[in-house]
């Protein structure tokens, strides 16, 4: 459960409930309903007895700062019929931070200490907002507080240990990247492995062109869902071979920018209609500047000659969304920027700009290693604008990558 008014409001994005929930199903524990609400203690009584309808685990997030809209303490008291009583251990801690930093304790903090009746306390050490816990008859309430970092800490000292003693059973989970392959294809492939309530289960995502796909087995001790999970994942691997670029569920830029790192494998950008995305992406990657040099944006077909040394020919010939062009680019922009590995996009990326032959969406994508160059020419679901973009990035990023993978470049 996540509080704020400035979540249901939409002036903040809720992240902690999904990253608490990536969190627990590391530890076999599957989120079985995530809730918003505001800061009105109604709101959030109501929505902490939704979650208990739902499981006997519940983490709430938020609402536990010391204003008057902060209500979880209220909430938690109300749904468990307790009284609010001050806590002399929640107050040591709201002390201890303000000592700590060397500041008078604001007097509103007081409420930091008020918890419902025999709650154990959860330290807050990058804080004020104590944590809490609740347990009675089987069900369990964790409060947390709302700032990410704060609950991501308070989760990972004194949450997470005291789960992790109690998970019963086994998970397992295995995740592969695709790309070259329909959502509804991959759905028809899958068959049955995708049903619901099956074991393994496998569920997918699609974003920007690539599909990221999760397998998960449950079963009564961890070793065996291991081996559910390991033998579900060879089957997978065979059926899918040709459009897995990579085991985990690492992102593209990840995989590719890690390789190049590891390898000294120097690379450049030579971008037109995403104008600097598929560079933005790789420079995500710490320690990228090892092997980023220069990257281009060439927009216009005088930029795409002057800066690359695109031949007026091939682009009169053969268009700038072409397969030629983007060969040129990325040989241009190996050779400006002195690097090995260079990736190309062109594209055309909508609403206006199509053709007949070329309709929005199609985008030729270059790679060259070491001077010898391959391409393609994709055409991308015409979406919006910025999903053609999106995607152009992430599959010039994967081609480069699929080299790689097939050994070329320096081992
Ligand atoms: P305290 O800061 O005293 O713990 P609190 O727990 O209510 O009080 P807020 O003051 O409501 O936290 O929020 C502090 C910051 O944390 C705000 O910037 C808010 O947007 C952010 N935040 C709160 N809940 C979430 C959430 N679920 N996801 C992402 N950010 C959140
Ligand atoms: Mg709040």
């Amino acid at each position: 459960v996540a509080l704020g008014d400035e979540l249901i409001l939409g002036a903040s994005v809720d992240t902690n409930t999904s990253w608490l929930a990536r969190e627990l199903l590391g530890l076999g524990i599957e989120n079985t309903r995530t809730l918003v609400a505001g800061d009105d203690e109604a709101d959030a009584a109501e929505a902490l007895r939704l979650a208990f309808a739902a499981a006997p685990l519940v983490i709430v997030t938020g609402g536990l700062g010391p204003t008057e809209d902060d209500q979880t303490r209220h909430a938690a008291a109300r749904v468990f019929s307790r009284e609010l009583v001050f806590s002399d251990e929640a107050w040591q801690g709201v002390v201890a931070w303000f000592e700590r930093r060397g500041t008078e304790i604001p007097a509103a903090n007081r409420r930091q200490a008020l918890l419902p009746a025999r709650a154990q306390v959860l330290r807050n050490l990058t804080g004020t907002a104590p944590g809490f816990a609740i347990e009675e008859a089987g069900r369990l309430l964790l409060a947390l507080p709302g700032p990410p970092a704060e609950m991501r800490a308070m989760f990972t000292d004194a949450v997470r240990p005291r789960l992790l003693a109690r998970v019963q059973g086994g998970l397992a989970q295995r995740s592969f990247q695709i790309q070259g392959l329909p959502e509804a294809r991959f759905a028809e492939e899958v068959g049955e492995w995708m049903a619901r309530g099956a074991n393994p289960l496998i569920g997918c995502s699609v974003k920007d062109g690539i599909l990221s796909v999760t397998l998960r087995a449950r079963a009564a001790d961890p070793d065996r869902a291991q081996a559910l999970a390991d033998s579900r994942a060879a089957q997978f691997r065979e059926r899918f071979q040709r459009y897995i670029f990579h085991e985990g569920p690492e992102p593209v830029e990840e995989v590719l920018g890690g390789l190049l790192i590891a390898r000294r494998l120097s690379v450049s950008a030579a971008e037109s209609c995403t104008a600097g995305l598929a560079a933005a992406q790789l420079a995500r990657v710490p320690g990228i500047s090892a092997v980023l040099g220069a990257t281009f944006v060439t927009y216009s077909n005088a930029a795409k000659m002057e800066v690359l040394g695109v031949r007026a020919e091939t682009l009169a010939s053969h268009g700038a969304v072409s397969e030629q062009v983007v060969a040129e680019m990325a040989l241009g922009a190996a050779r400006r920027a002195g690097a090995r590995a260079a990736l190309a996009i062109s594209g055309i990326a909508g609403p206006g700009g199509g053709t007949p032959e070329k309709p929005v969406g199609s985008v030729a994508l270059g790679t060259a290693v070491d001077g010898r160059v391959e391409t393609r020419l994709v055409r991308l679901p015409p979406t919006t604008r910025e999903s053609v973009r999106a995607g152009a990035a992430n599959l010039a990023l994967v081609e480069l990558l699929r080299r790689l993978l097939r050994g070329e470049g320096p081992a």
